[in-house]
């Protein structure tokens, strides 16, 4: 990145800066609308999913009180890093996690979506251990059992969780899953309910070591039906910014 990112206001037109702000607005009234819907009574975060952003549309949506920010690729989030404004942010990661790239987000970001192989944790919790920090991190559920798609199995998941919680430098917070995208609403809806039943039979096993707090489900296109099915953080990037350019 060449030119200057750092003062928001400066290079993002009005129109631009107007669109962001109306989306968040519409994307928070309809999180409240579903919370509401949801049995569980939990409140759903906002994470923008940032790939593709430039660190002027980030601190923007920051300037408007978004608080969580998730980029996928390592690469970009070291090229960003230095120009997002991270006062009071939690930065996470929310990609597929290579196991040798571990060492350059450790220090960077406060929770990694993407555990779903011990090799990977093993690192984590050796380069966490190297900075004196935990690194809080989420399982990731291949709930749609999709070859394309990394993470566990729902069948697998308890097995692999109980690894985890062994691993000192390393604290399990929750789930998180991209499930199918479907254009049958009651399908996705027992995508959903399924990857919430594994949340809730996790949580009651009181497995020492893990916190279980954050169910990570929901995006653009399904944020709504995930939030009444129990997510307590969505992550989303075209419903705040438009559509994605490569
Ligand atoms: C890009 C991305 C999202 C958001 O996708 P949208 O459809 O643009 O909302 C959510 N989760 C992950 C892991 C992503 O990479």
């Amino acid at each position: 990145m060449e030119k200057s990112l750092i003062d928001a206001n400066e290079s993002l037109s009005p129109e631009k800066r107007a669109a962001i702000e109306r989306s968040i607005g519409e994307i928070r009234k309809k999180i409240a609308i579903a919370e509401q819907k949801s049995p569980y009574g939990q409140k759903a975060d906002l994470l923008l999913a940032t790939k593709t952003r430039t660190p002027e549309e980030i601190n923007f949506a920051i300037s408007l009180g978004v608080k969580h920010i998730g980029e996928n690729r390592v690469q970009e989030l070291l090229e960003k890093y230095d120009f997002i404004q991270k006062d009071g942010i939690r930065l996470h990661f929310i990609g597929a996690l290579q196991t040798n790239k571990v060492k350059y987000i450790i220090d960077k970001v406060d929770l990694i979506h993407s555990v779903d192989r011990l090799s990977l944790a093993k690192e984590i919790d050796r380069q966490a251990k190297k900075h004196g920090k935990v690194m809080d991190v989420l399982c990731e559920v291949n709930i749609g059992n999709e070859a394309s798609k990394s993470g566990v199995r729902a069948e697998e998941a308890e097995e692999f969780i109980r690894e985890l919680a062994k691993f000192e430098n390393l604290r399990l917070c929750g789930l998180m899953a991209i499930p199918p995208v479907l254009e049958n609403i009651s399908t996705q809806k027992q995508y959903f309910q399924k990857i919430m039943n594994l949340y809730i039979d996790i949580s009651r096993k009181k497995i020492d070591n893990i916190c279980m707090g954050v169910l990570s489900i929901g995006m653009s296109s399904d944020y709504e039906i995930a939030v009444e099915s129990g997510s307590t953080l969505v992550r989303i990037g075209t419903a705040a910014f438009g559509a994605r350019n490569y």
